[in-house]
């Protein structure tokens, strides 16, 4: 089995995130004014992209930014430390700084084109930055907080409270009987565009636990033998999906029509087709960097 790592976009883990390191603020500005060290800027979670590739640029043309542009450390490869910084400060992404280098791209168009280590280095940089945005007071007690540990962390100045960067887990089951597996879409999707099923885990409740009663609310589908197989992280803005497969009693569906408007069993040999590059005008698979896919090809190599 290939290491999930290798093929799940945003789950490489390029970078070594120095936790210990991160949490001394002078650590961080030697760091910051290492001329070695890298700063890729997002527009709004968009990354600058030159010539197919990422636009890290040296940490020094921070200084073209906003001078309250948001700065989170990402982590380091070997002694060369990388960072990120939200251009959004300015009116539009074409007139952000360093514009004219390349282009403030889309993200998810990003997600098909550039390489594992890059996609994954901005997934976490998008995270964080979107995250601080949303995080200045406190929770506890609304008042301000302050970024910690090169924005790993935040801190509240009146309580104490401490606030991590939220992680939002999601099960994305494929459920399968008889040869076939269970596709389908929401309102959200046009005609065709199917995936796996996938709903937020509850409080106080596992993935598995969670894929089952999904797939009971949704399509009316009773599962047993949730198996897991592995997981991405989804910066839209804060997901973590955990994949399974799941063996469906039958192949009776009932489903909730405010979630799910058009669902079907496909057989294997369908799938196996349609990853071969078949087209269709009635079904179009998941894009290869979502998780989706790389459970319905791995349920089709079997
Ligand atoms: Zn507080």
């Amino acid at each position: 089995m290939p290491d999930p790592a290798e093929i799940i976009v945003f789950a490489a883990e390029p970078l070594d995130r120095a936790s210990g390191a991160r949490t001394d603020p002078e650590w961080l500005a030697t760091r910051l004014a290492d001329p070695a060290s890298l700063i890729i800027p997002l527009y709004r979670g968009d990354p600058l992209i030159r010539e197919g590739k990422a636009a890290f640029l040296a940490a020094d043309a921070r200084r073209e930014f906003d001078a309250g542009a948001t700065v989170v450390f990402l982590g380091l490869k070997g002694p060369r430390a990388y960072f990120a910084i939200d251009a959004s400060g300015a009116p539009g992404p074409g007139q952000a700084p360093f514009a004219d280098l390349g282009a403030y791209t889309p993200l998810r168009e990003a997600a098909g084109a550039l390489s594992g280590e890059d996609i994954a280095v901005i997934g976490a940089a998008r995270w964080l930055i979107d995250w601080h945005r949303r995080h200045a007071h406190c929770a506890h007690c609304g008042a301000k907080t302050e970024m910690k540990d090169g924005g790993a962390r935040r801190l509240c100045q009146q309580c104490g409270t401490e606030h991590f960067p939220r992680t939002d887990p999601v099960a994305i089951v494929l459920a399968v009987h008889d040869d076939a597996c269970l596709l389908a879409r929401g309102p959200r999707f046009p005609p065709g565009f199917l995936s796996a099923l996938a709903g937020f885990v509850e409080a106080c409740e596992t993935p598995e636990a969670c894929a089952v009663r999904e797939l009971k609310e949704e399509a009316g589908v009773a599962l047993t033998n949730v198996r897991y197989q592995f997981s991405q992280p989804w910066p839209f803005p804060s997901s973590l999906m955990m994949g399974f497969i799941a063996d469906a009693k039958d192949k009776e569906l009932k489903l909730d029509e405010k979630e799910i408007v058009e669902a079907r069993w496909m057989s294997r040999d369908e799938i196996r087709r349609l990853l071969a590059g078949e087209r269709r005008e009635d079904v179009r698979l998941p894009p290869r960097f979502t998780i989706a896919r790389r459970l319905i090809e791995r349920w089709a190599a079997d």
